[in-house]
């Protein structure tokens, strides 16, 4: 299949879905490998939410309407998003009621200066639990070629390691990727037609906000985060406002509830 035919929109995306569904193939999370891994023909479907949680929301309603599974992989300390905040908790929580797989995408960054990286990353892991509303139990890192020269021995033993060996190019799975809109040398549907069992890692931008090239979709993505800003922005001066305009009843409240 030629990769023109398939563009980086939500209908491209849906046809590279569609094409599986039709070849047979399962559609699962990392989670979910064990129970199987006997299957002929499964995608590994993984997400790493690098930029956007609204992206990757609206991502896993398309796949929800095929039924089908996969992982969204989270980071904690994002400069672009921020999973403690009221909505990032939410879409987080919206992502993994619609029954996909909450994982840690873990950046090597956030230990190199600590003293204890193992006791650090199990409570990282812990405050995304808290937020997913259930257990991690798989991890993938990010920028691993970039933050590759970093020796830390992380992850620790007992999760499910999406670079693990076996996830990649071994005999079970060939790994394909979206990153940055250039398809390496396969394109999801090359292996499914083959009929292999496939790692495929999807950046929910690329498919997800309206745009041809790189630069349109990054310029896109900023125009909407802006506007959501300014959206913040606004309530949070409404308020205020709506406030002073009762200034003297909130003030008489306030001294009334501390003296109590
Ligand atoms: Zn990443």
């Amino acid at each position: 299949m030629n990769e023109e035919k398939i563009p980086f929109s939500p209908e491209g995306y849906r046809k590279i879905i569609e094409y599986g569904l039709e070849k047979g193939y399962k559609f699962i999370s990392f989670k979910d490998f064990e129970k199987n891994k006997h299957q002929e023909k499964i995608c590994i479907l993984r997400h790493d939410i690098d930029l956007s949680l609204d992206l990757a929301f609206e991502m896993a309603k398309i796949e929800s309407e095929y039924h089908i599974n996969g992982t969204y992989f989270v980071l904690l300390f994002d400069d672009l998003y921020n999973p403690f905040s009221h909505e990032g908790q939410k879409i987080i929580r919206k992502i993994s009621d619609l029954g996909y797989e909450i994982g840690f995408h873990w950046n090597p960054l956030d230990y190199i200066n600590s003293e204890n990286p193992y006791h650090d990353f199990k409570k990282h892991l812990e405050l995304l639990q808290s937020i997913a509303g259930e257990s991690v139990k798989s991890v993938s890192n990010h920028l691993p070629t970039i933050n590759g020269n970093i020796k830390i021995r992380l992850p620790p033993e007992g999760f499910i390691n999406a670079y693990d060996s076996l996830f990649f190019n071994s005999g079970s799975f060939t790994y394909v990727s979206d990153s940055s809109m250039r398809w390496r040398q396969y394109i999801p549907i090359d292996l499914m037609k083959d009929g292999r069992g496939v790692h495929f890692l999807v950046h929910p931008i690329w498919w997800m906000i309206e745009g041809n090239k790189l630069k349109e979709k990054i310029k896109n993505l900023t125009e909407k985060n802006s506007a959501k800003i300014k959206e913040s922005l606004n309530g949070f001066f409404l308020e205020i406002d709506n406030a002073l305009s009762r200034r003297k009843e909130l003030d008489e409240l306030y001294l009334k509830n501390r003296s109590k």
